[in-house]
């Protein structure tokens, strides 16, 4: 599984930090996404955090 952030989209919901910390972080000054491992060994976790993401700005592939 492959694990995606397009900083550009996200609106810094946060919900992705919450859902999957080990995959998604939020930077200091925006809060927007930073994608901290690009290849998660949780996938359960990471697949949620993209249900629960309001702007479509992070994505799990197989
Ligand atoms: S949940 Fe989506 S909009 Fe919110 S910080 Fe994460 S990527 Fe950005």
């Amino acid at each position: 599984m492959r694990a995606e952030a397009d900083r550009a989209v996200c609106v810094g919901a946060g919900m992705c930090a919450l859902v999957a910390p080990a995959v998604f972080g939020q930077d200091d000054d925006e809060g927007r996404v930073v994608l901290l491992d690009a290849r998660p060994a949780d996938g359960a976790a990471a697949r949620e955090a993209v249900r629960l993401c309001p702007s479509g700005a992070i994505a799990v592939r197989a």
